[in-house]
């Protein structure tokens, strides 16, 4: 190529950087109800790890939410719910971020931990203790890319709810910071209530270290090991949005939660 083409084409490159900010809107076809898609960080494996910002941020009296699902790479049903909401139709009356796969190196080995053997949900750094086998707990507390990842995206959130979803326990955890939301969520998403305390006390779990620095409440909500596909996909993205009084639709005129 022609010496004066090839610095033009550097131009362009360098001029496309700059205007183009890190955080600008989505575009893929596949996530129309999204605004903005950020990766949130890598695996142990390399492979991006995928948050979509939808809803009305800038809207006043909206709820900041967070979603998490498949934070265990073999518990794959429920990020059909989340990848539902990102499929849109827009989220009017709620500031919400979705991360439909947290563990994307389990979820592509079919594994409950991630590619160096880590239980992500016994990594976080509250409450961390040396646990081993299905539960290996990793080289210290937030040992992990992805657990890093997660603990520097709620801080810089900073979310009045998370929710992490999980599976096959079938139930939502009334163990929790805020058991009246814990019962609300339940019955919005028609699971019974559940006392989900690890087999006596959890260690190093998302939901523990973010109800023990944060003001707001994350949530541990398992479904069963064989929910239905189309339940997950159709029904449970709008029951999820009811919990927090916000629907799908025409974002100008979405409800706020009172
Ligand atoms: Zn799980």
């Amino acid at each position: 190529m022609h010496s004066l083409s090839v610095r033009f084409l550097a131009l362009l490159l360098l001029v496309v950087a700059l205007v183009v900010p890190p955080g600008a809107p989505a575009s893929a076809a596949g996530d129309p109800a999204a605004f903005e898609k950020r990766i949130l960080g890598r695996s142990v494996g390399g492979r991006p790890i995928v948050a979509y910002h939808l809803g009305q941020p800038d809207r006043p009296g909206v709820k900041k939410v967070v979603l998490f699902s498949t934070m265990h790479g073999n518990e794959r049903d429920t990020r059909l719910a989340l990848a539902g909401l990102v499929k849109g139709p827009t989220v009017a009356g709620l500031d919400l971020w979705v991360v439909p796969v947290y563990n994307p190196d389990g979820y592509a080995a079919g594994s409950r931990r991630n590619a160096r053997g880590v239980d992500l949900n016994r990594n976080f750094s509250y409450g961390w203790k040396d646990l081993d086998g299905n539960y290996e707990s990793g080289s210290g507390p937030a040992s992990e890319p992805e657990t890093k990842a997660a603990m520097t995206f709620l801080r810089r959130v900073d979310p009045d709810y998370v929710l992490s979803f999980h599976q096959p326990l079938y139930g939502v955890d009334i163990d929790t910071k805020t058991p009246s939301f814990a019962r609300k969520v339940a019955s919005t998403l028609r699971l019974p209530t559940q006392n989900l305390d690890c087999g006596g006390v959890c260690h190093g779990t998302m939901t523990g270290w973010f109800n023990r620095y944060f003001d707001g409440t994350a949530l541990t909500v398992e479904y069963g090991t064989y929910p239905s596909r189309s339940d997950m996909e159709k029904n449970v993205p709008d029951r999820i949005l009811r919990i927090f009084g916000a629907i799908r639709g025409d974002v100008s005129f979405g409800p706020v939660t009172p």
